[in-house]
């Protein structure tokens, strides 16, 4: 295997001290930053490839009536055609030459600048039954292990355009950090026949104490350990493995809940940096009976230095029992539909 890799190709390495996985993306260093809505590839269909998707399903495509519009990242990691060629040097160290897979931009709304607390609730929901609609097609594809999809709002959140949007990763490999915590949920599961994440936001939901809201179909809290100041996690009443079991009424209600959780974030720090992960699990652990989907919001207060970087202790300045009372209290208006 060389070791100088063409620029049009990627590849990933995994360490085999650390466990980590590392994507080595030369073609990424290429991709555009734009705060400006004349050159932005939310503003303008034809910057972009073809969509894949769009909601309202009938509006046209490349057209002027879609609310969501899905299109594969110019960008991208990974390759559709990719040889996806498994190897191990002589000395034992691992990765996987041209990776294939899919990388695709939602870009949640056709305005340059419209944040979720400002949407309806049911424009935020069609960005989530896009986000199904795609993990679907994900997993009609042999390859793909494993989808993620996740959000960064704010240059300090790691947000290169303005204009927002979720990036779906569909990738060849479990990440070796979702490998660790299936394998303690798993085990957890068959010691004590229970599921450590069911337990967890059974648990929040009855003490209270970092809870932010309550609904039918969603709770929403501050975790016990959250690593963030003003960190949320959304998560399911229902018991499922994987985010696209939920019926219409539950996608509603999981569009309700992020936008209340996002309008409360932006009452207590307007304008703030954040990420979103949404962890549902790998295809193959889609039934799983040990693990429970869930939604985090991560707010950028503060910076990763060192003692977070060199051995993942995180320091969190605000009590997460102070930040979901801030929060809980924060009166949302209804959204208008
Ligand atoms: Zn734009």
């Amino acid at each position: 295997m060389t070791t100088s890799i063409p620029a049009a190709t990627c590849e990933l390495r995994f360490d085999r001290i650390s466990a980590q996985a590392v994507l080595i993306a030369p073609k990424r260093a290429k991709r555009p930053r734009s705060h400006d809505s004349h050159q932005c590839p939310g503003c303008i269909p034809a910057l972009t490839p073809p969509a894949v998707c769009v909601f309202p399903e009938h509006a046209e495509p490349d057209g002027d009536g879609w609310d969501v519009r899905v299109v594969p990242n110019k960008f991208s990691a990974f390759s559709d055609s990719g040889s996806n060629l498994r190897y191990e040097t002589p000395a034992g160290c691992k990765g996987i030459y041209d990776p294939a897979g899919h990388c695709e931009v939602v870009f949640e709304t056709r305005r340059h600048i419209y944040p979720v607390y400002a949407r309806t609730t049911q424009e935020v929901h069609y960005c989530f039954r896009a986000l199904v609609s795609r993990y679907k097609s994900a997993r009609s594809d042999p390859r793909i292990k494993f989808w993620f999809g996740f959000k960064n709002l704010g240059t300090v959140a790691g947000g290169t355009l303005e204009h927002e949007h979720w990036q779906l990763y569909s990738l060849p490999f479990i990440p070796p950090s979702i490998q660790d915590r299936y394998a303690s949920a798993a085990r957890y599961f068959n010691e004590t026949g229970q599921n450590l994440y069911r337990r967890e936001f059974e648990d929040e939901a009855n003490s209270g104490d970092r809870v932010v809201a309550l609904t039918d179909h969603f709770l929403t809290f501050v975790p016990f350990a959250a690593g963030m100041p003003y960190e949320i996690c959304i998560a399911p009443r229902r018991n499922s493995a994987d985010f696209s079991t939920m019926n219409d009424a539950e996608l509603h209600g999981f569009a309700a809940s992020f936008r209340d959780a996002v309008t409360r974030l932006n009452s207590v720090h307007p304008e703030l940096a954040f990420n979103v992960v949404l962890h549902t699990a790998a295809f193959e652990h889609a039934s799983a009976a040990w693990f429970t989907w869930h939604l985090s919001i991560l707010p950028r207060l503060t910076t990763l230095a060192g003692i977070e970087l060199g051995i993942n202790v995180m320091i969190n300045p605000v009590a997460p029992e102070e930040a979901a009372s801030t929060l809980r209290a924060i009166a949302v208006q209804q959204a208008s539909s």
